[in-house]
C-alpha cells in the first residue's frame, strides 16, 4: 500500500461471538503484516481476547478489551441469544468509549471504520453530490445508539406498510425524489406546503410592527434574518453577521430573542439606526411576502425554506443541524434559489460576499429566477387542479373510508 502514512490508525471492530471475531483477526493480520506502520486497534471482549491473542499476532494489532455487558452476579437463564443480547446492550456506548481510549493511548487518530463524513453519497436518485455529513446525525454516521437515531430506523423500517405517507411539500419540487418515493411506498401524498395550504395563525400579528418599517424601505433591498424556533448562532457568529450588516449596509429585519442582543457588538444597536430593525418575533410570512424584502438568511428549517419558495425570495442558508444541511443543499445544489454561507459558519467576508451575490450581481438574478419558477409551481399544486389539492382529496377519502 503506497498511500500509507505513518500515523493511520484503523479501529477493527469484531462481533465477539462464535467464529466472527476469529476471521476478522485472520483479516486484520494479513493487512497488518502488509502495512506494518499501520496501526490496528482490534476490539472484542476480553474473553474473545484472551484465547485470539493466545497465538502471536503482528505488534501493530492492539487487542481493546470492551465490556460483555453481563451484569456481576448474572445468573444466565439459558434464554438464546441471552449473552448476544447482554452485549448488544451496551456495544454502543461502550464501543465509542473505547475507540476514544485507543485514540488516546496511541496519540492517533482513527482514521478508518470513523469519520464517513466527507464521503459523496449516491444511493439517493435525485441527489447525487451530496456529502454524508449533510444527512441528519445518527442515520449513516454519528450516534445509531441514540433513541432518536433508533426511532428514524424503525419509521425507515416501517413506512412501507402506511397505507398513505402525507408529506408537507408538492410533487413538482422534485419529481425525481416523487418518482422513488412513489415506487417504494403504498401512497405518497404530498399535500403542501401547509404554509399554503393551512397556514398557521399566530404568525399573522404583527406586535413589534415589522410591516409598517418595510413598508418604507425599497424594493428587494432588506434582508430578513430568522433562525426558526430553536436555533441560534454562537455568539462569535452573532458578531460576524452583524459586521458584515454594519459594513455592507445592507437594511435588515432580523428576528432575534431579546437575550441574544447582548451578544452584538458595542455600539451595532445604536450605529443600525433605521437601516436595521431587531423585533424578538416577525410575522414570517408576512415579512417573506412584502416587496422589500431581497434575501432571507435562514437556517433552512423546512418551513422557512417553504415560506420563501412561496413568497419568491433567494435564501442564504446556514444550517445547524438535523434536516437543515439537507434542505439548504438542495436549496443551493438541486433548486438552485439560494447559497450556503462560505464554511458552514458567519465569517464577515463570507456573509458580505453571499450578501453581494444574492442581492446584486448576475448569480443573484439567476437565484430570483429560480425561486420565481418554484413559486410558481407551488401556487399551482396547491390551486384547484394542483397536484396537491388532488392528493389532499385522496387522503380525505382514505380517511373516511370513501376509497373502496
Ligand atoms: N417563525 C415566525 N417568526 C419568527 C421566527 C419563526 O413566524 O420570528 C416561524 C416561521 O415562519 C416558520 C417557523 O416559525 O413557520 C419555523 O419553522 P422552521 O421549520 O423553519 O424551523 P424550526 O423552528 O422547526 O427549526
Amino acid at each position: 500500500v503506497t498511500t500509507c502514512s505513518a500515523d493511520q490508525h484503523v479501529a477493527v471492530l469484531a462481533f465477539p461471538f462464535a467464529t466472527h471475531p476469529g476471521l476478522l483477526l485472520r483479516l486484520a493480520r494479513r493487512l497488518a503484516t502488509a502495512a506494518p506502520t499501520v496501526t490496528f486497534s482490534f476490539f472484542s471482549t476480553a474473553k474473545s481476547n484472551a484465547s485470539l491473542f493466545a497465538v502471536p499476532s503482528p505488534g501493530n494489532i492492539r487487542p481493546c478489551s470492551v465490556s460483555d455487558g453481563i451484569p456481576e452476579g448474572y445468573v444466565f437463564s439459558g434464554k438464546p441469544q441471552e449473552e448476544i443480547g447482554l452485549f448488544l446492550k451496551v456495544a454502543p456506548e461502550e464501543l465509542g468509549r473505547c475507540l476514544r481510549a485507543a485514540e488516546r493511548d496511541t496519540g492517533r487518530k482513527i482514521t478508518y471504520l470513523a469519520g464517513r463524513e466527507d464521503e459523496i453519497l449516491k444511493f439517493i436518485p435525485g441527489i447525487c453530490a451530496l456529502q454524508l455529513g449533510d444527512l441528519p446525525a445518527g442515520v449513516l454516521f454519528g450516534d445509531f445508539g441514540s433513541s432518536f437515531s433508533t426511532m428514524l430506523h424503525k419509521m425507515g423500517q416501517s413506512l412501507h406498510r402506511a397505507a398513505a405517507v402525507a408529506i408537507n411539500s408538492f410533487e413538482e419540487i422534485d419529481p425525481e425524489i416523487t418518482k422513488d418515493l412513489k415506487a417504494k411506498l403504498r401512497k405518497v401524498l404530498n399535500i403542501g406546503p401547509f404554509n399554503l395550504t393551512s397556514p398557521r395563525r399566530s404568525s399573522i400579528s404583527d406586535e413589534y410592527g415589522c410591516i409598517p418599517w418595510l413598508d418604507t424601505h425599497q424594493a428587494k433591498s432588506v434582508a430578513y434574518i430568522g433562525f426558526g424556533t430553536v436555533a441560534t448562532p454562537p455568539p462569535n457568529e452573532l458578531v460576524t453577521l452583524a459586521e458584515a450588516l454594519d459594513a455592507s449596509g445592507t437594511p435588515f429585519l432580523w428576528s432575534l430573542k431579546d437575550s441574544f442582543k447582548m451578544h452584538l457588538p458595542r455600539g451595532f444597536l445604536e450605529r443600525m439606526g433605521r437601516n436595521g430593525k431587531i423585533v424578538p418575533w416577525a410575522p414570517q410570512v408576512q415579512v417573506l411576502a412584502h416587496g422589500s424584502i431581497g434575501v432571507f438568511i435562514s437556517h433552512c428549517g423546512w418551513s422557512s425554506v417553504s415560506e420563501s419558495i412561496a413568497a419568491g425570495v433567494p435564501v442564504i442558508g446556514r444550517p445547524f443541524f438535523g434536516d437543515q444541511l439537507l434542505d439548504s443543499w438542495m436549496v443551493e445544489n438541486e433548486w438552485e434559489f439560494g447559497v450556503r454561507i462560505e464554511g458552514g459558519v458567519f465569517s464577515k467576508t463570507g456573509t458580505m460576499r453571499a450578501l453581494e451575490q444574492v442581492l446584486s450581481n448576475e448569480r443573484g438574478h439567476h437565484l430570483r429566477e429560480q425561486v420565481l419558477l418554484y413559486k410558481e409551481l407551488a401556487h399551482k399544486a396547491v390551486g384547484p387542479n394542483g397536484s396537491s389539492t388532488k392528493n389532499f382529496k385522496a387522503l380525505l377519502e382514505i380517511i373516511t373510508g370513501d376509497s373502496h
